[in-house]
Protein backbone atom coordinates (compact mmCIF):
# COMPACT_ATOMS: atom_id res chain seq x y z
CA UNK A 1 0.00 0.00 0.00
CA UNK A 2 1.47 3.34 -1.06
CA UNK A 3 0.93 6.81 0.98
CA UNK A 4 1.56 10.07 -0.66
CA UNK A 5 1.78 12.74 1.61
CA UNK A 6 2.11 16.28 0.44
CA UNK A 7 4.49 19.00 2.10
CA UNK A 8 4.12 22.82 1.62
CA UNK A 9 6.98 25.13 2.72
CA UNK A 10 5.52 27.35 4.92
CA UNK A 11 6.74 30.22 6.92
CA UNK A 12 8.22 28.51 10.39
CA UNK A 13 5.38 28.57 12.88
CA UNK A 14 7.53 30.28 15.45
CA UNK A 15 8.62 33.63 13.16
CA UNK A 16 6.31 36.55 13.70
CA UNK A 17 4.86 38.05 10.08
CA UNK A 18 4.52 41.43 8.96
CA UNK A 19 2.65 43.22 6.31
CA UNK A 20 4.31 44.52 3.76
CA UNK A 21 4.26 48.03 3.24
CA UNK A 22 2.47 48.18 0.10
CA UNK A 23 -0.68 45.42 1.45
CA UNK A 24 0.31 43.67 -1.32
CA UNK A 25 0.58 40.81 1.29
CA UNK A 26 2.96 39.40 3.84
CA UNK A 27 6.88 39.94 4.03
CA UNK A 28 8.42 36.34 4.20
CA UNK A 29 11.65 37.36 1.92
CA UNK A 30 14.38 36.20 4.52
CA UNK A 31 12.47 34.65 7.27
CA UNK A 32 13.14 31.33 8.24
CA UNK A 33 10.96 28.44 6.45
CA UNK A 34 9.94 25.02 7.29
CA UNK A 35 7.68 22.06 6.81
CA UNK A 36 3.71 22.95 7.80
CA UNK A 37 3.30 21.88 11.22
CA UNK A 38 0.33 19.63 9.84
CA UNK A 39 2.29 17.92 6.82
CA UNK A 40 4.96 17.22 9.56
CA UNK A 41 1.83 14.93 11.15
CA UNK A 42 0.97 13.58 7.99
CA UNK A 43 4.43 11.72 7.01
CA UNK A 44 4.71 10.98 10.63
CA UNK A 45 1.43 9.37 10.42
CA UNK A 46 2.54 7.78 6.99
CA UNK A 47 5.57 6.44 8.57
CA UNK A 48 4.01 4.91 11.19
CA UNK A 49 1.53 3.11 9.00
CA UNK A 50 5.22 2.11 6.95
CA UNK A 51 6.42 0.95 10.18
CA UNK A 52 3.65 -1.30 11.61
CA UNK A 53 3.63 -2.85 8.23
CA UNK A 54 0.29 -1.48 6.92
CA UNK A 55 1.76 0.67 4.13
CA UNK A 56 5.01 -0.31 1.89
CA UNK A 57 6.21 2.98 0.63
CA UNK A 58 5.62 6.46 1.61
CA UNK A 59 5.80 9.34 -1.28
CA UNK A 60 5.97 12.75 0.00
CA UNK A 61 5.12 15.70 -2.68
CA UNK A 62 5.56 19.36 -2.67
CA UNK A 63 5.04 22.34 -5.33
CA UNK A 64 6.90 25.28 -5.26
CA UNK A 65 9.92 26.64 -5.80
CA UNK A 66 13.12 25.20 -5.97
CA UNK A 67 14.08 25.53 -2.09
CA UNK A 68 11.08 22.88 -1.07
CA UNK A 69 13.81 20.49 -1.64
CA UNK A 70 14.94 20.96 1.77
CA UNK A 71 11.18 20.64 2.72
CA UNK A 72 11.12 17.12 1.05
CA UNK A 73 14.49 15.87 2.01
CA UNK A 74 13.09 16.71 5.90
CA UNK A 75 10.62 14.61 5.05
CA UNK A 76 12.97 11.63 3.92
CA UNK A 77 14.66 12.20 6.80
CA UNK A 78 11.86 11.38 9.04
CA UNK A 79 11.22 8.16 7.06
CA UNK A 80 9.76 8.89 4.03
CA UNK A 81 11.28 6.64 1.10
CA UNK A 82 11.14 8.76 -2.01
CA UNK A 83 10.00 12.54 -3.22
CA UNK A 84 8.33 14.80 -5.86
CA UNK A 85 9.21 18.43 -6.26
CA UNK A 86 6.82 20.05 -8.75
CA UNK A 87 9.00 22.99 -9.55
CA UNK A 88 7.17 26.64 -10.33
CA UNK A 89 7.77 30.15 -9.30
CA UNK A 90 4.41 30.75 -10.10
CA UNK A 91 2.19 31.38 -6.63
CA UNK A 92 0.30 28.16 -6.84
CA UNK A 93 -3.20 28.67 -4.88
CA UNK A 94 -5.05 25.61 -3.58
CA UNK A 95 -7.03 24.62 -6.64
CA UNK A 96 -3.69 24.53 -8.28
CA UNK A 97 -2.23 22.16 -5.83
CA UNK A 98 -5.21 20.28 -5.87
CA UNK A 99 -4.91 19.48 -9.44
CA UNK A 100 -0.92 18.74 -9.21
CA UNK A 101 -1.85 16.13 -6.58
CA UNK A 102 -4.58 14.93 -8.60
CA UNK A 103 -2.53 14.26 -11.47
CA UNK A 104 0.41 12.63 -9.36
CA UNK A 105 -2.60 10.60 -7.57
CA UNK A 106 -3.47 9.78 -11.20
CA UNK A 107 0.06 8.44 -12.00
CA UNK A 108 1.34 6.64 -8.27
CA UNK A 109 -2.04 5.75 -7.42
CA UNK A 110 -1.73 5.65 -3.90
CA UNK A 111 -4.36 4.02 -1.33
CA UNK A 112 -3.82 6.62 0.87
CA UNK A 113 -3.19 10.39 0.05
CA UNK A 114 -2.30 12.73 3.58
CA UNK A 115 -2.71 16.31 3.50
CA UNK A 116 -2.29 18.66 6.23
CA UNK A 117 -5.69 20.41 7.32
CA UNK A 118 -4.54 23.95 6.15
CA UNK A 119 -0.99 25.64 5.88
CA UNK A 120 -0.26 27.86 8.25
CA UNK A 121 1.10 30.68 5.86
CA UNK A 122 -2.55 31.37 3.77
CA UNK A 123 -4.97 29.49 6.08
CA UNK A 124 -6.64 28.14 3.19
CA UNK A 125 -8.11 24.86 4.62
CA UNK A 126 -8.77 24.03 0.86
CA UNK A 127 -6.13 21.77 -0.97
CA UNK A 128 -7.43 18.70 0.47
CA UNK A 129 -11.36 18.86 -0.10
CA UNK A 130 -10.49 20.10 -3.79
CA UNK A 131 -8.58 16.98 -4.05
CA UNK A 132 -10.55 14.92 -2.88
CA UNK A 133 -13.17 16.15 -5.24
CA UNK A 134 -11.25 16.35 -8.31
CA UNK A 135 -9.97 12.80 -8.00
CA UNK A 136 -13.56 11.44 -7.03
CA UNK A 137 -12.45 10.22 -3.39
CA UNK A 138 -13.45 9.99 -0.43
CA UNK A 139 -12.51 12.27 1.96
CA UNK A 140 -12.06 13.04 5.78
CA UNK A 141 -11.11 16.43 6.82
CA UNK A 142 -9.29 17.25 10.53
CA UNK A 143 -8.69 13.87 11.43
CA UNK A 144 -7.53 13.22 14.92
CA UNK A 145 -7.47 9.53 14.96
CA UNK A 146 -6.46 7.03 11.44
CA UNK A 147 -6.50 3.44 11.51
CA UNK A 148 -6.32 1.33 8.39
CA UNK A 149 -7.38 -2.20 8.10
CA UNK A 150 -9.50 -4.36 5.22
CA UNK A 151 -8.79 -1.70 3.02
CA UNK A 152 -10.77 0.60 4.89
CA UNK A 153 -9.92 3.79 6.97
CA UNK A 154 -11.71 4.93 10.07
CA UNK A 155 -11.24 8.04 10.84
CA UNK A 156 -11.84 10.31 13.87
CA UNK A 157 -12.70 13.56 13.40
CA UNK A 158 -13.14 16.74 15.96
CA UNK A 159 -16.51 18.30 15.22
CA UNK A 160 -18.52 21.31 16.78
CA UNK A 161 -19.37 19.63 20.41
CA UNK A 162 -17.81 16.29 19.69
CA UNK A 163 -16.54 13.56 17.84
CA UNK A 164 -17.22 12.11 14.35
CA UNK A 165 -16.22 8.70 13.40
CA UNK A 166 -16.10 8.13 9.70
CA UNK A 167 -15.13 4.63 7.65
CA UNK A 168 -13.84 5.34 4.22
CA UNK A 169 -13.20 3.13 1.43
CA UNK A 170 -9.58 2.86 -0.41
CA UNK A 171 -8.28 5.35 -1.82
CA UNK A 172 -9.32 7.81 0.09
CA UNK A 173 -7.77 11.36 1.09
CA UNK A 174 -7.42 12.42 4.61
CA UNK A 175 -6.30 15.86 6.39
CA UNK A 176 -4.87 16.04 9.36
CA UNK A 177 -5.55 17.96 12.67
CA UNK A 178 -2.71 18.92 15.77
CA UNK A 179 -3.90 15.92 18.00
CA UNK A 180 -3.12 13.15 15.23
CA UNK A 181 -0.17 12.69 16.83
CA UNK A 182 3.07 14.10 17.50
CA UNK A 183 6.21 14.15 15.07
CA UNK A 184 9.53 12.80 15.27
CA UNK A 185 12.67 14.77 15.59
CA UNK A 186 15.16 13.88 13.26
CA UNK A 187 17.87 12.45 14.09
CA UNK A 188 21.38 13.10 11.98
CA UNK A 189 22.26 9.93 10.74
CA UNK A 190 18.80 9.63 9.15
CA UNK A 191 19.21 13.65 7.81
CA UNK A 192 22.35 11.66 5.89
CA UNK A 193 20.61 9.03 4.95
CA UNK A 194 17.55 10.97 3.56
CA UNK A 195 20.29 12.66 0.82
CA UNK A 196 20.76 9.59 -0.95
CA UNK A 197 16.98 8.98 -1.07
CA UNK A 198 15.48 9.70 -4.32
CA UNK A 199 14.00 12.99 -5.22
CA UNK A 200 12.13 13.75 -8.70
CA UNK A 201 11.86 16.45 -10.55
CA UNK A 202 8.65 17.74 -12.34
CA UNK A 203 7.09 21.01 -13.65
CA UNK A 204 3.55 21.76 -13.62
CA UNK A 205 3.71 21.19 -17.53
CA UNK A 206 5.27 17.67 -16.79
CA UNK A 207 1.80 16.93 -15.32
CA UNK A 208 -0.17 18.91 -17.59
CA UNK A 209 -1.85 21.33 -15.19
CA UNK A 210 -2.00 25.17 -15.75
CA UNK A 211 -0.86 26.53 -12.26
CA UNK A 212 -1.99 29.86 -13.35
CA UNK A 213 -3.67 32.23 -10.22
CA UNK A 214 -7.14 32.35 -10.11
CA UNK A 215 -7.71 34.91 -7.27
CA UNK A 216 -5.87 37.96 -6.76
CA UNK A 217 -5.39 39.79 -3.55
CA UNK A 218 -6.97 43.08 -3.36
CA UNK A 219 -5.28 43.99 -0.07
CA UNK A 220 -3.44 42.80 3.58
CA UNK A 221 -3.95 44.49 6.65
CA UNK A 222 -2.78 43.85 10.38
CA UNK A 223 -5.44 43.91 13.00
CA UNK A 224 -6.30 47.07 14.87
CA UNK A 225 -4.23 47.32 17.72
CA UNK A 226 -5.37 47.10 20.95
CA UNK A 227 -5.73 48.88 23.67
CA UNK A 228 -3.82 47.35 27.02
CA UNK A 229 -5.30 45.67 29.37
CA UNK A 230 -5.56 46.68 33.00
CA UNK A 231 -5.87 44.78 36.47
CA UNK A 232 -8.72 44.74 38.80
CA UNK A 233 -8.34 44.11 42.47
CA UNK A 234 -10.94 41.54 42.24
CA UNK A 235 -14.19 39.99 41.22
CA UNK A 236 -16.11 42.99 42.39
CA UNK A 237 -14.53 45.34 40.39
CA UNK A 238 -14.36 43.23 37.32
CA UNK A 239 -18.03 42.46 37.58
CA UNK A 240 -18.88 46.29 37.98
CA UNK A 241 -16.23 46.97 34.83
CA UNK A 242 -18.24 44.55 32.47
CA UNK A 243 -21.45 45.88 33.44
CA UNK A 244 -20.23 49.49 33.36
CA UNK A 245 -17.88 49.90 31.16
CA UNK A 246 -17.97 46.45 28.61
CA UNK A 247 -21.74 47.13 28.96
CA UNK A 248 -21.56 42.90 28.43
CA UNK A 249 -23.80 42.02 31.77
P1 LIG B 1 -4.36 24.99 2.26
O1 LIG B 1 -5.59 24.51 1.55
O2 LIG B 1 -3.57 26.00 1.46
O3 LIG B 1 -4.68 25.52 3.66
O4 LIG B 1 -3.36 23.75 2.43
C1 LIG B 1 -3.80 22.53 2.96
C2 LIG B 1 -2.77 21.47 2.71
O5 LIG B 1 -2.57 21.30 1.30
C3 LIG B 1 -1.38 21.72 3.27
O6 LIG B 1 -1.28 21.36 4.63
C4 LIG B 1 -0.54 20.81 2.38
O7 LIG B 1 -0.63 19.45 2.80
C5 LIG B 1 -1.23 20.92 1.02
N1 LIG B 1 -0.56 21.96 0.22
C6 LIG B 1 -0.96 23.23 0.00
N2 LIG B 1 -0.07 23.88 -0.78
C7 LIG B 1 0.93 23.00 -1.04
C8 LIG B 1 2.15 23.06 -1.78
N3 LIG B 1 2.53 24.17 -2.44
N4 LIG B 1 2.93 21.94 -1.83
C9 LIG B 1 2.56 20.81 -1.18
N5 LIG B 1 1.42 20.70 -0.47
C10 LIG B 1 0.61 21.77 -0.40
Amino acid sequence: MRVLVSVKRSVDANVKVGVKRDKTGVDIASLKMSMNPFDEIGVEEAVRLKEAGVATEVVVVSAGVVQCQETLRGALAMGADRAILVESKEELQPLAVAKLLKALVDREQPSLVFLGKQAIDDDSNQTGQMLGALAGLPQATFASQVRVADGKAIVLREVDGGAETLSLTLPAVITTDLRLNEPRYVTLPNIMKAKKKPLEIVTPDDLGVDVVPRLKTLSVSEPPPRAAGVKVADVQALVEKLKTEAKVL
